[in-house]
């Protein structure tokens, strides 16, 4: 039997390094909102079982209506709301996950993540549990300290940059998310964190792109235009 693979897609933050009033994953892209790009991949995907879309709690009537009823997402079985950290949304995905078993978790500001990447992550994840989509770093990473002075620069060739999805049986990540939100609160700015700290289990890095590029700040947004109309003349 296939086994039930579900979505969560993360759009309920508040986007402030964007400096625009309309939340980044509402902002257009060629004609759609950043968010529509996300969820037309998961909704083509013939690996997802279903979509459950985290939005913040004002947002939602206009995530019924203007993205899941006008581009027909007939995947997304529930839109609920977010909570103030990336990790609080993502905690109330999983509680919102029905008898699934293997979890995406996604950021709505992705818009170009495809099934290739799904596939490749899907694949990893019934391997060893857990997975993240990570690209090799082409630049130096330094560490620097709180007076901007370089205390350390980790050999490039084991630095990774992480990206969504990232993927997990849904009891392992069920289970670091309870021990995280019940515990004293760590930050973690991932998902593979929460399991890092609290699981003993090994998180693999799997293909992601260079295209899966994270909308954060005004050149995103340029550079993802300029991406989706290089792909459309292609
Ligand atoms: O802020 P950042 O770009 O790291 O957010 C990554 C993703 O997590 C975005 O898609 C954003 O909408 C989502 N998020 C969320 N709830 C929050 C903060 C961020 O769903 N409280």
């Amino acid at each position: 039997m296939k086994e039930k693979c579900t979505a969560i897609v993360l759009a309920a933050g508040s986007g402030k390094r964007m400096g625009t009033r309309i939340q980044k994953q509402y902002l257009d892209i060629c004609g759609y909102p950043v968010l529509y790009y996300a969820l037309k991949c998961f909704q083509d995907s013939p690996l997802i079982d279903e979509i459950i879309l985290v939005a913040g709690e004002r947002d939602i009537e206009y995530c019924r209506s203007d993205i899941v009823g006008k581009y027909h997402f007939t995947k997304i079985k529930k839109i609920v709301a977010g909570g103030k950290e990336r990790y609080d949304s993502v905690y109330v995905g999983l509680k919102n996950c029905q008898d699934c078993d293997y979890v995406f978790i996604h950021d709505g500001a992705r818009p170009f993540v495809r099934e290739e990447i799904l596939q490749q992550a899907l694949q990893t994840v019934q391997a060893c549990g857990a997975c993240v989509a990570a690209v090799p770093s082409k630049d130096t990473v330094k560490i620097v300290n709180e007076e901007g002075l370089i205390v350390d620069t980790p050999d490039r060739s084991k630095v990774w940059i992480v990206q969504t999805p990232q993927v997990f049986e849904y009891a392992l990540i069920r289970r670091a998310y309870d021990k995280l939100m019940n515990g004293p609160h760590a930050q973690v700015t991932d998902d593979a964190m929460a399991v890092e700290l609290m699981e003993n289990h090994p998180v693999k890095v799997t293909k992601g792109s260079y295209y899966n590029i994270k909308i954060t700040t005004p050149e995103d947004m340029m550079l993802a235009k300029a991406y989706v109309q290089a792909r459309s003349l292609s």
